[in-house]
């Protein structure tokens, strides 16, 4: 097997972001994702939604496949194919709201519309 193919697709474990309110760097699981979260360090409350530009979000951390160690990266890099640092096994990202099995749905990015 060559080994451009060892190739692990890895989606981010959370988020790293500044919160609106203190300006402090915060890491929220990516199950929060498009929820109201409140920053631990000022109890400001605000929503995630990685995909506002209103959300100041600065990376995304994730778990290398290969290593099992702990990757930080920035947001640019959410859809990227980076090497680990650490280990230089090769990673894919891919965005938290892909839904890569999802049987008998369309997948793709569609706005949320009530569906009878
Ligand atoms: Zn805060
Ligand atoms: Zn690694």
């Amino acid at each position: 097997m060559p080994p451009e193919t060892d190739c692990q697709q890895v989606e981010p474990g959370g988020f790293l972001l500044e919160c609106p309110h203190c300006r402090q760097e915060l890491r929220v699981a990516r199950k929060y994702s498009g929820a109201h979260v409140e920053c631990k360090l000022c109890h400001g409350h605000f929503l995630l939604d990685p995909d506002s530009p209103a959300s100041r979000l600065v990376g995304f951390f994730a778990e290398c496949p290969h290593c099992l160690e702990e990757l930080r990266a920035n947001w640019r890099y959410r859809r990227a194919r980076v090497a680990c640092k650490l280990c230089g096994g090769r990673i894919q990202f891919i965005p938290v709201s892909a839904q890569p099995v999802r049987p008998g749905g369309n997948s793709g990015r569609s706005p949320m519309i009530a569906t009878g």
